[in-house]
């Protein structure tokens, strides 16, 4: 009896929670335990805290803000007529350059909320490379990557606490979604994850008017720098041999969109020491 509540305790309550969903290009199903509601609430959470902090430097220079705000308008506006449109359409959307030419960084929360590190900017070497980056990280937002990995973080978590205690569900839930959400955001982005952001982010740059092949380039120069001290970026976006193949592979699709798309104004970016 005690055997049969402990199996069908977590089980009704891990149906009751469970929230599934699918990727729309990739049809690659999730496993989704958070509301997009708390997801953005910690995004935006953990986005004042990086502005805030007083070691971080936004950039008011406008030959470095420019660029990156240029191209992240034209991205968010692909987005907002992908598969991702409405989610899109509901963010809302911030774009900072972080001066910071020690970090090869740039990120994108759950909500819209995006930094590029000045670091970066010789690995993305231009506008091209920009929108290569930004088309990736602005998909694992939209396609909630980080939920995604939250709610693995939260279905172990909730699996433990099920069998060791009696408990409060409501109280126990939330506070355990907000504390893996924190580490979901924080946490290396899977292989699947990668190559969803990969793929997307590849089309979504050609839509809003970048050339997609930067994009193979990107990946050697930051597989380059990599050789050095390996760029922090890597550490959240783990490379992977297959990342160039696959990217070839894609491009036939993302060249004739890229086409068809008017095409953005591209200038290199500017030099860091
Ligand atoms: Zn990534």
């Amino acid at each position: 009896m005690n055997h049969l509540i402990r199996t069908l305790v977590p089980l009704t309550l891990l149906i009751y929670l469970v929230g599934c969903g699918s990727n729309p290009y990739t049809n690659r199903s999730q496993l989704l335990l958070i509301s997009e509601g708390q997801e953005v609430q910690m995004g935006n959470k953990l986005y004042a805290q990086v502005l805030d902090d007083p070691d971080v430097a936004v950039s008011t220079n406008s030959a470095e803000v420019d660029p990156v705000k240029r191209v992240a308008k034209r991205i968010i506006s692909a987005a907002q007529q992908s598969k991702y449109a409405e989610r899109a359409k509901s963010f809302n959307w911030e774009v900072n350059v972080i001066k910071d030419d020690k970090t090869k960084n740039a990120w994108a929360l759950p909500g819209g909320k995006i930094a590029v590190y000045t670091g970066i900017f010789p690995e993305a070497k231009n506008e091209n490379g920009l929108a290569a980056i930004m088309g990736h990280e602005v998909v694992h937002a939209l396609a909630r990557h980080g939920a995604e990995r939250t709610s693995q973080h939260l279905a172990a978590n909730l699996g433990m606490q099920i069998t060791s205690h009696a408990f409060n569900l409501g109280r126990v839930g939330s506070s355990l979604a907000m504390q893996a959400l924190g580490v979901g955001v924080l946490l290396p982005f899977s292989r699947s994850h990668e190559s969803e952001a990969d793929y997307i982010g590849l089309l979504l740059a050609a839509e809003a008017g970048y050339d997609p092949q930067e994009a193979v380039l990107l990946w050697q120069r930051m597989a380059e720098a990599s050789k050095g001290a390996p760029p922090e970026f890597l550490s959240t976006h783990p490379s992977h041999t297959t990342r160039i193949q696959d990217l070839q592979k894609w491009m036939p699709e993302a060249l004739a969109i890229y086409k068809q798309a008017p095409k953005a104004s591209v200038s290199p970016l500017p030099a860091i020491e």
